[in-house]
């Protein structure tokens, strides 16, 4: 094999073994395309993530980042910056929320969340032992705290003891979110959309009536939209499809256009009653760089209306999927929103995936058994085809 294997082998000779990676090494990319070094083209329907909403190679994106280079990248937060601020207005504009703290990554959102909940329950009642409800098969992470509310016993064992006080419900299931209630619970956490776990929308029903126990119990509502969120499932927050409104949300992905960025947002309640000066911090989280990346994606989004965009090719996909799924008796069914669906198969989809590499197309798994589609959000209706058609191949010949 010839200079991508050398480059692969040294990899795995200074990189610390947390991945099984594809056997690719990219280089560039451009719109929804990615290039590996020896020119084959891909065309990606993972967006590293649900990261690249707006493709590869944005020119106004990058000239954006470039100018602020030039300028000014990192101040610390103990100075303002203007970057910051408009970021945070866009942020604050879209969401409905009222205040916004950022950070480098979503796992950090989440640390962030959780601390908010926790002090704002704590200068309630003076207690320290309050209780969060996280949902079985979540993902939100893997620093300590993030990871004590990831709903996986096996990334979170051998790691133990994590933060305490985290009690598991079942997603879409209301009865085992109310028996885990108890006087001591200060938030609720979930995704709207679960994302590794495996494509698992939040009924509106369950959603809703989550967020009347939280209503009336006082109890924060944390919602995760670092993977359904920033237009992904047709909104720019998944839960604005929805008769509900969180406390705290948490964005991260999509929201820096493929710089590393996150943020905690809140309401004026939960901001004026919890985290003060001396509570929390970060030494990068905001700086001028990340924070001229977010606004400018913000603005990107405006301007060539993505969100309107998301709900139609997201229902062409839907559409092309749900056939598919009938072609092929291996395909248990379709699940998601928007552009991010599941296809759950009744075998493990790791040979599909394969086999669509090898014919140009990048692809991701949602566990064993569940082929994930996370597109650029400018993917047009020809690239769902493409995508069909290299599929298809790959489920007949794997
Ligand atoms: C990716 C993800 C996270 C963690 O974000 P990182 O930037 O990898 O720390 C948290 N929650 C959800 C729903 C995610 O998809």
């Amino acid at each position: 094999m010839g200079k991508m294997q050398d480059y692969i082998e040294e990899a795995e000779q200074v990189l610390l073994h947390t991945y099984n990676r594809y056997q690719i090494v990219l280089d560039k990319g451009e719109g929804v395309h990615l290039y590996d070094i020896e020119g084959k083209e891909y065309l990606d329907f993972v967006s590293g993530i649900g990261v690249f909403a707006l493709g590869y190679h944005n020119e106004e994106f990058n000239s954006a980042l470039k100018e602020q280079i030039d300028k000014l990248t990192h101040t610390s937060n103990y100075f303002y910056n203007i970057p910051v601020i408009e970021a945070a207005k866009k942020l604050k504009e879209i969401s409905g929320m009222d205040r916004v703290f950022f950070t480098n990554s979503g796992a950090e959102a989440i640390e962030g969340a959780i601390k908010a909940a926790r002090k704002y329950a704590y200068l309630k009642d003076g207690k320290t032992d309050h209780e969060i409800i996280a949902m079985e098969h979540s993902f939100h992470g893997r620093t300590m705290g993030a990871l004590a509310v990831t709903g996986k016993k096996a990334y979170r064992e051998a790691f133990e003891p994590l933060i305490g006080n985290i009690r598991f419900a079942n997603l879409n299931d209301i009865e085992s979110v109310k028996a885990q209630i108890t006087d001591k619970t200060c938030a609720i956490l979930l995704e709207t959309v679960q994302g590794e776990g495996g494509i698992y929308p939040a009924e509106k029903k369950f959603l809703e009536e989550v967020y009347a126990i939280c209503q009336k119990k006082d109890i924060l509502l944390i919602l995760d939209e670092i993977q359904c969120g920033m237009g992904r499932c047709g909104s720019y927050f998944a839960w604005q499809r929805y008769s509900v409104k969180p406390d705290i949300m948490t964005t991260a992905k999509a929201v820096g256009g493929g710089m590393p960025v996150g943020a905690f947002l809140m309401t004026e309640k939960v901001g004026a009653n919890s985290l003060k000066a001396g509570d929390h911090g970060t030494t990068y989280g905001g700086n001028p760089l990340a924070c001229a990346a977010i606004k400018k994606t913000l603005d990107l989004f405006e301007e060539n209306h993505i969100i309107e965009h998301v709900a139609s090719v997201g229902e062409y996909l839907k559409e092309q999927l749900d056939l598919i799924a009938t072609e092929y008796d291996c395909i248990v069914e379709r699940r998601g929103v928007g552009l991010m669906q599941g296809l759950v198969f009744d075998k493990p989809v790791g040979s599909i995936i394969a086999k669509a590499m090898e014919k140009g197309l990048i692809l991701i798994n949602a566990g064993t058994d569940v082929i994930r589609f996370l597109p650029p959000l400018i993917i047009d209706k020809s690239d769902v085809d493409t995508m069909t058609a290299i599929l298809r191949e790959a489920i007949e010949q794997a």
